[in-house]
């Protein structure tokens, strides 16, 4: 089989050939026909998140070594299974739900894979989608996307899954409520989607970069601001109602200052982008205000079945994709690292 692996932290990924592996046990064996090229790969190949106050977290300490095979967005067609796998739909295209879990704990039986505390991650602790095959520990994480165009689905399994979690935390509201958007990159896109398939009316977005916010219209904000303009606290905060919840898909102590300090008393801050800074937080307005900040790290099983189906009900609307052949994945990886990238890359695997 084929693959682009890390085999050093930083380094551009590596071809390799080797043997197609055998599914045992529960497993099952995929042909990978596409797999999304994630901003977070970008972190993974670098082999550290940056946790703020100059504290790195590496992900050796998370159970990742190299060589690796990255790729966590993985869609493709269903080839053999274990003995133990039961009845698998062999020759049917699956989306792969990659946060898989220990798959004994509470939490994997429950299909809170994701809050599982010995992450069994595909394309971080176990080999991913930056490849041609790719083995699913258990038949129960393959979701069927039959009538989702097979170049979209993968980006459900991470920024689909990852924005429908974050603004299903946000705090009771109804659509006419004000949410705040923080970026416009791929999740900032894909967050805004998920407000207004959920019946979210009033979305403002913050970037920095101007050149996003026809994209983000287009999804459906309808006040854009740059974060790095004096006015944008005042100009939020004078939305009818004030901002009943802020999404952060960024992560930086700027944008989390933002989007807690134009928060409505009960609102909520929602943080999910990992570019690493740190916040100082008054606890007396945090009691008096009654906010609530809260962070929200991909999404469970089930959740991804509800995003596929919001996916099919035509709700959501489509961000821009665009497929690039897999041996381009590290180039693309260099792209998102340089903030160029405008809606998502999915890697096609011939
Ligand atoms: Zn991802
Ligand atoms: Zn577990």
């Amino acid at each position: 089989m084929l693959s682009y692996d890390v085999t050093e932290w930083g380094r551009p990924l590596q071809k390799a050939l080797r043997d197609t592996p055998t599914p045992t046990g529960t497993e099952v064996l995929v042909r990978v026909r596409y797999c999304g090229i994630c901003h977070s790969d970008v972190h993974i190949r670098d082999g550290y998140f940056d946790m703020g106050g100059g504290k790195k977290f590496h992900m050796t300490e998370r159970g990742m070594n190299v060589p690796r095979i990255m790729g966590h967005e993985p869609f493709g067609t269903v080839v053999s299974a274990g003995p133990e796998a039961g009845e698998v739909p062999v020759g049917k295209d699956v989306l792969v739900y990659p946060w898989t879990g220990c798959g004994k704990c509470a939490r994997c039986a429950e299909g809170m894979d994701n809050w599982c505390m010995q992450p069994q991650y595909l394309g971080i602790q176990r080999n991913g989608g930056y490849a041609d095959h790719l083995i699913v520990p258990h038949p129960r994480y393959l979701i069927d996307a039959s009538g989702i165009e097979p170049t979209y689905a993968p980006i459900l399994a991470c920024s689909g899954l990852t924005t429908y979690s974050a603004v299903r935390k946000l705090a009771p509201s109804t659509p006419r409520d004000w949410v705040l958007v923080l970026g416009a990159g791929g999740l900032g896109l894909m967050a805004i989607g998920m407000l207004r398939a959920l019946g979210h009316e009033n979305i403002a977005v913050a970037d920095v970069d101007a050149r996003k916010f026809d994209a983000a219209r287009e999804m459906g904000a309808s006040v854009t601001v740059d974060p790095s303009d004096p006015e944008a606290v005042k100009t939020l905060g004078a939305l009818e109602g004030g901002v009943v919840g802020a999404v952060d898909l960024v992560g930086l102590t700027q944008t989390a200052q933002l989007g807690q300090a134009v928060l409505r008393k009960g609102g909520r801050y929602v943080l999910v982008g990992l570019y690493g800074g740190e916040i100082t937080v008054s606890l007396v307005a945090l009691a008096q205000r009654a906010m609530a900040i809260q962070g929200s790290y991909v999404g469970s099983l089930p959740e991804l079945r509800e995003v596929v189906e919001l996916a099919r009900s035509g709700k959501l609307k489509a961000i821009p994709v665009e497929t690039v052949p897999l041996e381009q994945v590290s180039e693309v990886l260099d792209q998102l690292k340089a903030g160029t990238v405008i809606g998502r890359r999915v890697a096609r695997i011939d």
